[in-house]
């Protein structure tokens, strides 16, 4: 195959973000990334760098939707100061029961993941919009779809099941997961070495960990959505499903319908829970620190939930996998909160794991665990654009 520009389209709730790499046969080149963000809010930003980190766009532009997001993007990537793509890879979280491979976009697999638009509420509607407009102003273009539920494919069906009555089953409700594609590259950076045992904490602003064994996913701790699992920024994780009821008939005392009900719950349960509701202050793990330094008693409860459940989970992957060779911290929190990966180190000396604070006390790719720790703690930043970039180029030869 000759040097082929592929553009990677990831799009979050409330931003657009892209990269440009040359693919040549082994060789993954970026060329440039950027992103519009803060689509519906006052600030705006939209940027382009070029490999080295140098601004090639820098503006502050009214973003009041993602229509005019979209446009500034396509513009500008039609400027004619950027090579033209000739293949776009799109990120995905769920495409739904029927969509689990990642494949070409045609319009009628658009119309079938969206039916499924409730499996990833805050990252589905977004997501379409941008690969219908991008069939239309890239003609001819070919347009693939990387799920991040493809990594979890491998799951026995004992984690997949839902215990609920099969005719929810039947309508697709099932555990899918989240970050797949971050786990992926993972693993992609392990290799050759990967080892057996592998549990990956992807904590960012929504956070997840998942079990691997041989490179290949067994359990992940979102669930149907990126709702469930350990608590987010903004998000419940799980939850005693009595506590949704209760609220929702709060909420129904002064809804006008269901349908406004079930939206105003899915907004506490995903916008204004996790960090952010226990803190009752934020969702950023930067102002949680900085409170927590003040003496913020939620601030300190917020995070000691998190820590919790990230323990408890490893606790149970640990035992779901009868050992544990390597731990590795990714995402925003991940990569950057040092005292958050030392307190969920803390206390599973027992299973392993042993932190050297020395190692630990850095900001990105790093070995942290100590000479003692029989499990091998490791910092890893995610490659999510190079694994879209590699599955565009592998479905580009089929
Ligand atoms: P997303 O889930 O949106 O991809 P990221 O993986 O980029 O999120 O993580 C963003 C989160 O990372 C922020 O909300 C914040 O909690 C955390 N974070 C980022 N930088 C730092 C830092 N220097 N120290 C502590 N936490 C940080």
């Amino acid at each position: 195959m000759s040097s082929l520009p592929i553009l990677v389209l990831n799009s979050g709730s409330s931003s657009i973000k892209f990269a440009m790499y040359q693919a040549d046969y082994g060789e993954r080149t970026k060329i440039f990334e950027g992103a519009v963000d803060g689509i519906g809010t006052d600030n705006g930003k939209f940027w382009i760098n070029d490999a080295t980190g140098q601004k090639l766009v820098d503006q502050t532009p009214h973003l009041p939707n993602r229509s005019v997001a979209f446009s500034l993007v396509e513009k500008t990537l039609h400027s004619g100061q950027f090579p033209a793509p000739k293949a776009i890879g799109h990120r995905m979280v769920c495409g739904g029961p029927t969509v689990l491979e990642n494949q070409l976009i045609t319009p009628a697999l658009i119309d079938e993941m969206e039916k499924y638009t409730a499996f990833a509420p805050l990252h589905t509607p977004i997501a379409v919009y941008i690969m219908r407009e991008s069939l239309r102003l890239f003609p001819g273009v070919p347009n693939f779809v990387c799920l991040d539920s493809y990594f979890h494919r491998t799951m026995p069906e004992v984690v997949t099941h839902m215990p609920i009555p099969e005719e929810y089953s039947a309508m697709g409700v099932r555990r899918f997961g989240a970050h797949g594609i971050s786990y992926e590259s993972i693993v992609y950076q392990l290799q050759p070495t990967v080892p057996e045992k592998l549990i990956v904490a992807h904590l960012g602003n929504g956070a997840s960990i998942s079990a691997i064994r041989k490179g290949a996913c067994v359990d992940t701790s979102m669930g149907l959505t990126p709702t469930g699992g350990i608590i987010s920024g903004t998000r419940t994780g799980d939850i005693d499903p009595g506590v949704l009821l209760f609220i929702l008939r709060k909420i129904a005392e002064t809804a006008s319908d269901a349908s406004e009900a079930a939206d105003k719950l899915e907004t506490v349960a995903s916008k204004k829970a996790g960090l952010l509701g226990v803190s009752d202050l934020s969702n950023d793990m930067r102002d949680l620190r900085e409170a927590i330094g003040k003496g913020n008693a939620k601030a300190r409860l917020a995070v000691d939930k998190f820590v919790w459940t990230i323990q408890k989970w490893i606790g149970g992957y640990v035992a779901e996998l009868g050992g544990l060779d390597m731990l590795v911290f990714t995402g925003g929190i991940g990569e950057n909160d040092i005292a958050c990966r030392a307190e969920v180190c803390t206390g599973l000396e027992a299973l392993g794991i042993v932190i050297d604070p020395e190692r630990n006390n850095v900001r990105g790719e790093a070995t942290i665990s100590a000479d003692t720790s029989r499990v091998e703690i490791r910092v890893i930043p995610p490659a999510e654009d190079l694994i879209i970039v590699n599955h565009v180029v592998r479905l580009l030869g089929d």
